[in-house]
């Protein structure tokens, strides 16, 4: 048997997406309500078990890791986590990077760019304090672009994530595209996914479609399609005089699952194959119950067991939640 993880589609999964927290010290409307209820500590992965799972992925030929939550910096011991994977750079993995809202960047970015990490994505949905507030109803803008500020000053390559919100950015983002050109992030436009309750909020009312924004976009600039292959959901383009990628994920209006090289581990150690489907494997009661031992041959098993794709959907009537588990134990 080879000892790589590939797929009954032939696809070489070589790319773990890790949520190590459902915790978060921000609460995006899009993402959770307000009044979240959060996991019990004894079912959340400890850091020793997400390090089992990561060393065991690397292993069988997993070349990049990305931590998200929930908010990865707020995990208590997460240092510990990200100081131990960094060792294994050049040791099996390519590349360790994170998913963060930025809250604790500042903070923390030289002990990332110390222990290996070179590339981050901010979360960042608004440039209006007030608006950034009312987004992710406790977060503070300035700290966040303090913090890439900072990463980027000692050479760790930011790229921002921006959730596409009807009535909500949906004006703003030429401004946040001319923002990230004069700070040399690229930039990635995402259409909101029905992943989890979020309590009175209604998804039909914050969906954008991507191709409303492409439209809006090329009034102001020259979009350029380039082949930029990531195994990931994005389209690149390039804009004419600016020197940044955009790219834009668009699960709900482009199907991206042919190219798909990656699976993701909830914080409570479910290793999920397809973000959009409910195949899933137990891997925290494997190695609770059953002993490290066991481990690789569910990996193996778990990826025989990888859908082709996914199958979101947002409509008017209806409850819109395709996934009832929130992008915050999932992992985004
Ligand atoms: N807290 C970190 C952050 O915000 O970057 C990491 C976790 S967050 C779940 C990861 C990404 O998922 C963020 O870019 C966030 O905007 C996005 N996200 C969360 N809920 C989403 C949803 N329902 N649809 C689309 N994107 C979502
Ligand atoms: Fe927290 Fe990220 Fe979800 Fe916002 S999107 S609530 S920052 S996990």
């Amino acid at each position: 048997m080879s000892n790589q993880l590939i797929d009954p589609f032939g696809r070489e999964i070589n790319y773990l997406r890790v949520s190590v927290t459902d915790r978060c010290d921000f609460r995006c409307t899009y993402c959770m309500s307000e009044n979240m209820t959060f996991l019990p500590k004894k079912d959340i992965l400890s850091l020793e078990e997400l390090e089992t799972i990561c060393n065991t992925f690397v292993k069988l030929g997993t070349k990049k890791i990305r931590l998200t939550g929930g908010e990865p910096l707020v995990r208590k011991g997460i240092l510990n986590l990200i100081q131990n994977l960094g060792k294994k750079i050049g040791n099996g993995l390519d590349e360790l990077t994170l998913t963060t809202n930025g809250s604790q960047l500042e903070k923390y970015a030289e002990f990332l760019k110390e222990n290996g990490v070179k590339r981050v994505n901010v979360s960042l949905d608004h440039l209006n304090p007030n608006k950034f507030k009312e987004i992710t109803r406790w977060g503070d803008l300035n700290k966040v672009l303090a913090g890439i500020e900072k990463a980027k000053s000692i050479g760790i390559k930011v790229k921002i994530n921006t959730v596409a919100l009807k009535d909500f950015n949906e004006n703003n983002i030429v401004e946040m595209i001319e923002w990230c050109s004069s700070n040399e992030c690229d930039m990635t436009l995402i259409e909101v996914m029905p992943m989890g309750d979020i309590g009175s909020e209604n998804r039909f009312n914050q969906y954008l479609p991507l191709s409303e924004i492409k439209e809006t976009l090329s009034k102001s600039f020259k979009l350029i399609n380039i082949p930029k292959k990531t195994g990931g959901p994005a389209q690149y383009y390039k804009i004419e005089g600016k020197n940044i990628d955009l790219g834009f994920i668009t699960p709900l209006t482009h199907n991206f699952c042919e190219t798909c090289n990656r699976v993701r581990l909830t914080c409570t150690g479910i290793l999920y194959m397809c973000l959009g489907q409910d195949d899933n494997v137990n891997l925290k009661d494997i190695l609770r119950n059953k002993g490290l031992s066991y481990l690789e041959n569910s990996l193996f098993e778990a990826i025989s067991k990888k859908p082709k794709g996914h199958d979101f959907s947002i409509s008017k009537s209806g409850i819109n939640i395709s996934s009832n588990r929130h992008m915050s134990v999932t992992g985004g």
